[in-house]
């Protein structure tokens, strides 16, 4: 795919799963990754390395308005950039709505939500003043309703709604803004889900398979290329559009 070589990619929550494949593909691609996640995200890291690939870790917790701030400045003199930004770090805190906790609203509000505004409107000066930008996040099939997930859904749905708007508002600037809505993909956070319900991960994988037309579950490295796709120069006619990641399920 064409648009990675001299670019510097933000992938946030990149210490496993769906971030780390998407670090390792944009790297894989060519460009400079920059891996992003709360504790520091060495794996992902060594694993670009030894690939041959260019990477660099910094701690970062997205919630965290002026460390999010700092690291993308640091990112800017240290890397260049940055050219794309992948807004990927996010967590679940389900519980049925009537008894959902202040709590759990806010975490998962400010950690999926607020943490894209926060990376994004960091980023964004960068990329206006450097006119080019990609910019990618992480939806979820649960934006149109998940029982269970009332807060997540709420995230979910408000990023497809912040990617619509930023499409229009930063276009001008060559700045692309799109949004992925994977299915059920295998990774901690699912397996973490499959605990929470009573099943072990492969019984909850294959309960989720059967309702997928494909027959199966996905793998992070099935929306690492999707996300590969929406960064790239190929894509440049591409801006604020929700692509469902979910192997056909309606
Ligand atoms: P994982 O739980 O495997 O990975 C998420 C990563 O984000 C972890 O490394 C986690 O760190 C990090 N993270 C959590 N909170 C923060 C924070 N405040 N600041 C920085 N990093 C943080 O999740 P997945 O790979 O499964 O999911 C990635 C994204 O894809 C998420 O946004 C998720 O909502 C979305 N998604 C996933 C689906 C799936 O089926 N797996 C389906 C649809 C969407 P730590 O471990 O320390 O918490």
């Amino acid at each position: 795919m064409n648009g990675f070589t001299d670019r510097t990619a933000v992938v946030t929550g990149a210490a496993q799963g769906i971030g780390a494949a998407t670090a390792v593909r944009l790297a894989a691609e060519g460009a400079r990754v920059a891996v992003l996640d709360r504790e520091p995200p060495k794996d992902t890291v060594e694993q670009i390395v030894a690939a041959g690939g260019q990477a660099t870790a910094y701690v970062c917790d997205v919630t965290d308005r002026a460390t999010v701030r700092e690291v993308f400045a640091t990112i800017a003199q240290e890397l260049g950039g940055p050219h794309i930004l992948v807004n990927n770090a996010g967590i679940t805190r389900d519980d049925l709505f009537f008894r959902l906790s202040e709590d759990d609203w806010e975490s998962v509000l400010s950690v999926n939500l607020t943490g894209v505004f926060h990376c994004t409107q960091a980023a964004q000066k960068y990329m206006v003043a450097q006119r080019y930008g990609r910019i990618v996040s992480l939806s979820s099939r649960s934006a149109l309703g998940n029982r269970g997930q009332a807060n997540y859904a709420a995230a979910k749905a408000g990023i497809q709604g912040l990617t619509a708007t930023l499409a229009l508002e930063l276009g001008a600037y060559d700045i692309t803004v799109n949004a992925v809505a994977p299915g059920y993909i295998a990774t901690a956070m699912t397996a973490a889900t499959a605990e929470r319900v009573g099943m072990s991960a492969d019984e909850h994988r294959e309960s989720a398979a059967a309702r997928t037309p494909l027959g199966r579950v996905g793998r992070p490295e099935e929306v690492a290329a999707v996300i590969a796709f929406l960064t790239s120069d190929d894509a440049s006619y591409v801006s604020g559009q929700t692509l469902y990641v979910n192997g056909g399920a309606r």
